[in-house]
């Protein structure tokens, strides 16, 4: 018997015509999808641009930056695989233009190519294809799905895109599918599908050297037989391998609409594999459940990039995940933190519950302080995340401890009672940059806390994205006025989670809990405040 894994089969997604069309959640719901028939599939992202990741990119760029368990800053895409698949990302699942460049830098200057003139083709392509065979053979991956960003006939994406025409040549055709999500136009005037944008980026496709297997039609409204069979022949694609992504109310049907098409069955088969069909229930139940839901709690989110969809997309679908799972809908009230006091005010307490998000620099901070004294004072369930949980205890030291100039040193260098602080080892550092406190780290959980009763552990792990601290030599005088440090790192007794027990709901934490939650499993900190806002609605007799 040989003990040799079987080689990875892989699946390419590409987009045409438009960029936002759902490549990342088309290539998550194919991956749900034969998780669930039994397959080990990984999703990966290559990311054109130069950066080395989008740390470093304003959320108007990039939208929100996924944090994996080992500190990686990633494309919010990492964060629907997690969803979709139940299972962590890493690292490796997101590679960019600028780590490939700077890896093959790198090398050069080691003198590891031995004279030779360094080119895209080869030694940008071996790179790409060395950290996509590397992810496939640590992940023992039967499948590996790589998700290739941009959209074809940009300029940024063509070394990717020649990478991986490659690799059918190293691991066989029959190992490979190219599967290219596209767009089909609905105009008005016409009253009809458009499919020419669709030929023309097929086109492009084939003009580098790939012909695409299957084609995901993103569209408005359904298509019929006959625009199936039009496409497929003008695309050389057979007509079984065309596929649409039609508009959905939740994502998460998207696995359910992608299975009654039979993608994951042609995806199968095209493979040579053998899986049974797969058991979906637990995503259908979900979906039938949101859509039986008869009332709806209302969550405030006080940020400052309230018109981006994507700048606190985990934070909204953890929301969801929860609310659904209490049985109720979900309405986010997105919150301005810079809108002037009164209408503030008034906004914040139409809603049943307030989140602050976490963020950085100073712009709509003394609102979000302002938000946080709010909830304390008016009893309204409250659950501050990282820089919320910050602005919770600045909130709590000026007006309840009397630390009227209490402040984050991020904001405030040198205020009187700095109860946000770098630590004492980040300041000596701080000249060379690299202090951000990234990834999972455990936290030990105190007893009798609204924490440990929703956690139902004495010890977790949670993932960080900051730089500054509570600063401990404050906790005292915090404490003794009520306040409970409910969660710690222990290592280097770090306040990890804060909460106040005279009050339905007021808990903050230094980490980032939106990203371990999944829509099947929502996360136990927001159930607690989903729970106590809804307890809070129905004692108003709201909802309805
Ligand atoms: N700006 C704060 C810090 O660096 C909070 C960061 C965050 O909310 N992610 O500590």
């Amino acid at each position: 018997m040989s003990l040799s894994r079987k080689p990875t089969k892989f699946i390419f997604v590409t987009g045409g015509v438009a960029s936002s069309l759902g490549k990342g959640i088309v290539a998550s719901g194919l991956g749900t999808l034969l998780v669930h028939r039994g397959i080990n599939a990984e999703i990966m992202k290559l990311d054109p641009y130069l950066n080395i990741d989008p740390g470093t990119m304003s959320p108007f760029q990039h939208g929100e930056v996924f944090v994996t368990d080992d500190g990686a800053e990633t494309d919010l895409d990492l964060g629907h695989y997690e969803r979709f698949l139940h299972k962590p990302t890493s690292k490796a699942h997101n590679l960019t233009a600028g780590q490939v460049y700077e890896n093959v830098i790198r090398k050069e200057r080691r003198g590891d190519y031995l004279g030779a003139t360094v080119q895209v083709i080869p030694h940008i392509t071996d790179e790409v294809k060395r950290r996509i065979m590397t992810l496939a053979r640590d992940k023992k991956a039967e499948v590996l799905i790589i998700e290739i960003g941009g959209t074809v006939g940009d300029i940024e994406s063509l070394p990717f895109l020649e990478a991986i025409r490659q690799i059918p040549y190293d691991v066989g055709k029959a190992n490979c599918i190219f599967l290219h999500v596209t767009l089909l136009p609905y105009l008005t005037g016409a009253g009809e599908l458009k499919t020419k944008p669709t030929q023309h980026s097929v086109k492009a496709l084939r003009e580098i050297g790939i012909q695409p297997d299957a084609l995901v039609c993103r569209t408005e409204v359904e298509m019929d037989p006959s625009l199936r069979r039009k496409i497929g022949m003008f695309c050389n694609v057979e007509e079984r391998a065309v596929f649409e992504s039609v508009n959905v109310q939740y994502i998460y049907e998207v696995p359910l609409m992608l299975h009654r098409q039979g993608l994951d069955d042609w995806t199968v088969k095209q493979l040579g594999m053998e899986a049974p069909e797969p058991d979906i229930s637990d995503w259908e139940n979900l979906i039938s459940g949101i859509r039986s839901a008869k009332e709806t709690v209302r969550i405030g989110v006080a940020g400052k990039y309230i018109d981006l969809q994507d700048a606190y997309i985990s934070i909204y679908e953890a929301l969801k995940a929860a609310a659904w799972q209490a049985g109720v809908k979900l309405d986010v009230c997105r919150i301005d933190s810079e809108t002037e006091k009164e209408e503030l005010a008034a906004e914040l307490e139409s809603c049943d519950g307030i989140l602050i998000p976490g963020g950085f620099g100073p712009r709509g901070v003394e609102g979000k302080i302002f938000a946080a004294n709010l909830a304390r004072e008016r009893k309204i369930p409250f659950f501050g995340i990282c820089l919320g949980m910050q602005v919770a205890l600045i909130a709590f030291a000026r007006h309840v401890c009397g630390m009227e100039d209490a402040n984050s040193s991020e904001f405030k260098e040198k205020c009187e009672f700095p109860v946000i602080d770098l630590m004492l080892e980040q300041k000596a550092v701080l000249d060379l940059g690299g202090t951000m406190r990234l990834g999972a780290y455990p936290m030990r959980i105190k007893p009798g806390t609204k924490a440990a009763q929703w956690y139902g552990t004495a010890e977790t792990s949670e993932r960080h994205r900051h730089r500054f601290e509570v600063n401990n030599s404050y906790r005292p005088r915090v404490e003794e006025k009520g306040l409970v440090i409910s969660g710690t790192f222990e290592e280097t007794d770090l306040v990890e989670m804060i909460e106040i027990p005279d009050h339905p709901w007021y808990v903050g934490c230094q980490f980032h809990p939106e990203f371990q939650s999944r829509p099947l499993a929502p996360h136990p900190l927001f159930r607690g405040f989903i729970d106590a806002a809804i307890k809070g609605m129905r004692a108003k007799g709201a909802g309805k």
